[in-house]
């Protein structure tokens, strides 16, 4: 074995007086879809920023918080809704109240785990006594809602109710609506009833359904057997 006299004459013939200090580690290197998903979750959370602070429009008044979105962006399948309601606005967080609960079981039954989709709004403020947004409204929060389906980009968006459909353009301009695919800059919308409308009338739950199971097809995802 060398002695610690010869270990030093050798670190000095190369140079140094002492080992070097090792360079510190570069930071892990992220796969190309880890920096996406990362990049998108960023750029989503920069738009959430800005609906929290956004006063486009008379509904900020009344809001608690604004509600941009929940579930996760990465997925196939993304739910637009009207506007928050009384829970969504004290929460924060889109379909938390009895409607929500509604739309999570569909979710289920889809096969989805509740937070395996994305789920957002027309409106990210609660309009008053929880009516439709004014189109001026969905008007002005369209520059959240747009950037936000451009940036999840998934592969199937269902429009809930006639809010949603109306504000994707996939409502035909007469006859029936429901049921009737849409595209919304190329992403296929399936307009169907609002979960909260299915609670007052739940004879449409079959019709609705159906609906369901034709995006399925769509995302050549199995019906789950029930
Ligand atoms: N109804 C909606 O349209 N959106 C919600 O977030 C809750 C109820």
């Amino acid at each position: 074995m060398a002695s610690a006299q010869e270990l030093l004459q050798w670190e000095e013939t190369l140079g140094g007086s002492g080992f070097p200090t090792p360079e510190p580690l570069p930071a892990p290197i992220a796969s190309g879809a880890a920096r996406g998903a990362q990049d998108l979750r960023a750029r989503l959370q920069v738009l959430t920023d800005e609906a929290a602070e956004c006063t486009q429009c008379e509904l900020h008044k009344g809001r608690t918080k604004s509600v941009f979105a929940r579930g996760n962006p990465e997925t196939d399948l993304v739910f637009v809704g009207e506007g928050p309601g009384y829970h969504e606005d004290q929460q924060g967080l889109p379909f938390v109240g009895r409607a929500g609960q509604l739309l999570d079981r569909m979710i289920a039954a889809m096969g989805y785990d509740r937070d395996g989709v994305y789920i957002c709004n027309v409106v990210k403020c609660r309009p008053p006594d929880n009516r439709t947004p004014l189109p001026s409204e969905a008007q002005a929060c369209a520059r959240f809602l747009i950037p936000q389906l451009e940036l999840v980009q998934p592969k199937a968006i269902v429009a809930l109710g006639r809010c949603a459909a109306e504000n994707l353009q996939v409502v035909p301009p007469a006859g029936r609506w429901r049921g009737m695919w849409g595209e919304w800059r190329g992403i296929p919308v399936m307009p169907t009833y609002h979960p909260a409308f299915l609670l007052r009338s739940p004879q449409f739950k079959k019709p609705v359904w159906e609906d369901l199971q034709a995006v399925l097809k769509v995302l050549n995802r199995e019906v789950p057997r029930r």
